[in-house]
């Protein structure tokens, strides 16, 4: 039989584009979770449609794109620079997600963001209309559309108008928030309204599910089941779907020489002190100046530890134009050179910060030579670092102390040490217990995670959602 057709709707497409000429284009495509998962899923045939990343105004340039990306099945969606900006940066990254983080707006323009709200909003509504005609001029009956993320929350109700036969499924990446904070949005209707026209909505855990469930019931006044949302005999179907990650890639880069060689080295270097690890996007969300300044208690309160461990912190840079993201930068700096200064030696510091990202083989040499790794986000749709750490840990047998402000707290919380990132007391204490962990009770905790991280992979979380969007779907028609 002929393979289904699954449209992948995103922000970004897959792939970096770099313009080499006129009509020329070099392609690197990114090899992430979601393009993995995607790849995995039987009796689907996958194509994506997003912006490519680069502004390009003239239609040569277009045309030549929209060829070469074809041969990674990939669809672009062009949008005009102020479009973009408007949608991208603004609604999107300055609304959205601080609010969906329980972030707030930042302080300083507060009012000039309340001001040009509507105009953001507009932005918004217009780009998600021009990802609606690309997926319109592509569909066939029959295909699965899938939506993700917050920047495509206006897109179901879009694709419904055009074609309300279409099967549409959205999923959101990032925490949704508690009803009284999305009813602070002056759209908090529309967006819900729209999202609902969608067959299935997925989330990460069962507490966002639940959230936007009582959104629904009490900003639209609609009736939440157990199934979903019901509007006047309509119901869609809204549950919990945990991403999970590729645990084999990683599994199979531990066996490449390169990287066998690397972990050497790196024991070698660490020889003597335990490895404690943080890798996170240096945003907001993240709760790297409360995680260092626990660690620095730690070191405060256990003189005999100070050379006996060291925490490297990588840092990926991300927004950096920004200037909230700037200031963070400079917080966690000062801090960082504060605790060296403080605790260091003429030959060692307690604190490697890196402000950049690593590759794919260096990340899981990383993981695997690490003994603690620490995950203090205040807020993260899922956070997939701790998921492969666990899964780099096969030998090591490492402990994982992770935040209950994840979502990887509801799946990994058995074999984790639980915290409150803004108790930095609990945290400190947490590192104490981790490093001085008995084996026994280690090997214990890690096979719990790591059972659970090979078993429920980002394979298995797409097959269940295309799956259920199918069924979702049948079983519509059987009620009408
Ligand atoms: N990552 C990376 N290079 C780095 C550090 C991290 O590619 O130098 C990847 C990491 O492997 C993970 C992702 O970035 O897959 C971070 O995902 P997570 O869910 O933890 O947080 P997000 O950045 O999506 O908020």
């Amino acid at each position: 039989p002929m393979k289904q057709r699954l449209l992948v709707v995103a922000n970004r497409l897959p792939v970096s584009a770099v313009r080499r000429g006129e009509d020329s284009w070099y392609l690197e495509v990114s090899a992430g979770g979601l393009v993995s998962a995607l790849l995995g899923v039987k009796d689907v045939d996958a194509r994506w449609i997003g912006w490519a990343g680069v502004n390009v105004p003239d239609e040569v340039g277009q045309r030549a794109l929209t060829k070469a990306l074809a041969e990674k099945r990939c669809i672009p969606v062009f949008l005009d620079e102020e479009i973009a900006h408007q949608y991208y940066n603004g609604y999107c990254n300055n609304i959205l997600w601080p609010l969906f983080h329980y972030l707030g707006l930042p302080q300083e323009d507060r009012l000039a963001t309340t001001r040009s709200f509507q105009s953001q909003f507009d932005s918004y509504k217009r780009a998600n209309k021009m990802f609606a005609d690309v997926v319109n001029k592509h569909y066939q009956e029959g295909d699965v559309v899938w939506c993700h993320d917050y920047h495509l929350m206006f897109l179901p109700k879009c694709l419904k108008e055009y074609n309300s036969k279409m099967k549409v499924g959205w999923f959101l990446h990032t925490p949704f928030p508690s009803s009284e904070i999305h009813r602070t949005l002056p759209s908090r209707s529309e967006l819900l309204r729209s999202v609902l026209a969608a067959d299935l909505v997925g989330f990460h855990t069962y507490d966002y599910a639940r959230h936007f469930v009582s959104a629904c019931t009490r900003i639209l006044g609609l009736e939440g089941t157990p199934e979903g949302v019901e509007d006047q005999g309509k119901l869609t179907r809204v549950a919990a779907f945990p991403i999970g990650i590729d645990s084999d890639r990683f599994k199979r880069a531990l066996e490449l020489p390169a990287v066998r060689e690397h972990i050497n080295e790196l024991t070698h270097r660490f020889a003597g002190r335990k490895v404690m690890l943080g890798v996170d996007r240096l945003d907001m969300i993240k709760g790297i100046p409360q995680k260092i300044l626990a660690f620095e208690k730690f070191l405060e309160e256990n003189p005999s530890w100070r050379d006996r461990v060291v925490l490297l912190q990588i840092a990926v840079p991300t927004r950096t134009d920004v200037p909230e993201y700037q200031k963070l930068t400079s917080q966690v700096h000062e801090i960082v050179g504060r605790i060296n200064g403080r605790f260091g030696t003429l030959t060692a510091v307690p604190i490697h910060h890196l402000d950049r990202s690593l590759d794919f083989h260096a990340l899981c040499a990383l993981y695997a030579v690490t003994d603690v790794a620490l995950v203090t986000s205040l807020r993260d749709g899922m956070n997939l670092v701790s998921y492969e750490f666990v899964a780099c840990q096969g030998s090591k047998k490492g402990v994982l102390i992770l935040s209950e402000f994840a979502g990887a707290a509801q799946s990994l919380g058995a074999g984790a040490l639980l915290v409150n990132p803004w108790n930095i007391t609990e945290v400190a204490a947490s590192i104490g217990y981790a490093l001085n962990m008995s084996p026994d009770e280690r090997e214990k905790r890690h096979r719990h995670n790591y059972a659970h991280v090979t078993t429920h992979t980002a394979q298995d979380w797409a097959e269940t959602f295309v799956s259920e969007l199918n069924d979702t779907v049948v079983e519509a028609q059987l009620r009408t």
